[in-house]
């Protein structure tokens, strides 16, 4: 290794440290065995984790600022999910090889999104191997505010922030070479702009924070938008009913990948990172102020109904999507 261990986390991943976070409450952060935090009194704690491995979540020579970005945004995106605020998180890298161009577009990725967010760099772990990235999140909730996915009750109204698919669609685009690395950076701005979607995920935090004590369930998008709304029925024993017509196709995806594709991409793509919540009919009336306040556009794609299961309808008939799942990765977890 041209540069040791310690010098790469001072040069790289200390200077993240040294931004205090919106929280702040770091009584002792990187450079000592573990971190010290402290969180404000009466605040629960909220944690999540997620692992990117090179070419199984996204393709090998990935530009280096979209590695760090997408993999703080995919943790951060499960505390917008919660209805959290970021506070601290730590990372684990493992590097094939010391790559200075590469982790400092790393880490200015990372940064750059922590920064965006309000969340600090507290520790982490550094080794050796096939390129892999974990970062813990720890955000903070009031006590009984998190937004939980078990919530939802038959004749809540079920929605989704955003233009899911876009990411699905950009992901393919970067496939497309069919080698597994990324193909050059040319194409329509319509192209270049799902790409984009796929590069840099917006994690939704302030729609999350702005459906405290409104959406009675949530849950981001990873997987698709009909996988996902799967979920939260389950775990909220109701059967989401989606219509398949009123789900919002950006004008990019449907100029990239056709209206049918499109369609199926926005349901079953995955990797937007959007927010898929639902709200009780009696309330809906407070959502636009709140989607305001979070200056996030968010679509009514159905409703929940007594049962189980995920029902999909188009045009007010029964439907189902060719294929469930774009997995590009398919030996990914
Ligand atoms: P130890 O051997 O005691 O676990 P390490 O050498 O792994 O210590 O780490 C030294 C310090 O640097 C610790 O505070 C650790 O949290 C931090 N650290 C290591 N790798 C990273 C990283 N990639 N990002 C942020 N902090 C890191
Ligand atoms: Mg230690």
């Amino acid at each position: 290794m041209a540069l040791g261990e310690f010098e790469l986390i001072a040069r790289y991943f200390e200077p993240l440290g040294r931004e205090r976070g919106d929280v702040g409450g770091v009584i002792a952060g990187i450079g000592d065995d573990a971190a010290v935090l402290a969180p404000p009194p009466g605040m629960q704690l909220v944690a999540a984790l997620d692992t990117l491995v090179e070419g199984r979540h996204f393709p090998a020579g990935s530009p280096p600022e979209s590695v760090g970005h997408r993999a703080l945004a995919v943790n951060l995106s499960d505390l917008a999910a919660m209805g959290a605020d970021p506070a601290w998180y730590l990372l684990s890298l493992t590097l094939p090889r010391v790559d200075e161009a590469w982790l400092e577009g790393f880490a200015r990725g990372m940064g750059g999104l922590a920064r965006r967010s309000g969340i600090a760099l507290v520790g982490g772990d550094t080794t050796g191997g096939p390129l892999s990235i974990s970062v813990q999140v720890l955000g903070l909730s009031r006590p009984g505010e998190a937004l939980l996915r078990g919530g939802a009750q038959p004749g809540d109204l079920l929605f989704v922030s955003g233009t899911p698919g876009e990411a699905a669609a950009g992901l393919q685009l970067e496939l497309a070479a069919g080698d597994g690395k990324p193909a050059p950076d040319d194409g329509t701005p319509a192209q270049r702009h799902v790409r984009a979607r796929f590069r840099y995920p917006t994690p939704r935090l302030a729609l999350g924070r702005a459906l405290r004590g409104l959406a009675s369930a949530c849950i981001d998008v990873s997987d698709g938008v009909a996988a996902d709304a799967a979920r939260l029925g389950a775990a909220s024993g109701c059967a989401p009913c989606i219509e398949a017509e009123r789900m919002p196709l950006s004008a990019a995806l449907r100029e990239a990948s056709g209206a049918e594709l499109a369609l199926e991409q926005a349901l079953s793509g995955g990797e937007d990172f959007e927010l898929c919540f639902t709200v009780p009919a009696s309330r809906l009336a407070e959502l636009p102020e709140r989607l305001e306040a979070a200056g996030t556009v968010a679509t009514c794609i159905g409703s929940m109904e007594p049962g189980e299961g995920l029902r999909l309808r188009r045009d007010g008939r029964p439907w189902s999507i060719r294929r469930t799942g774009f997995d590009h990765f398919p030996s990914r977890e």
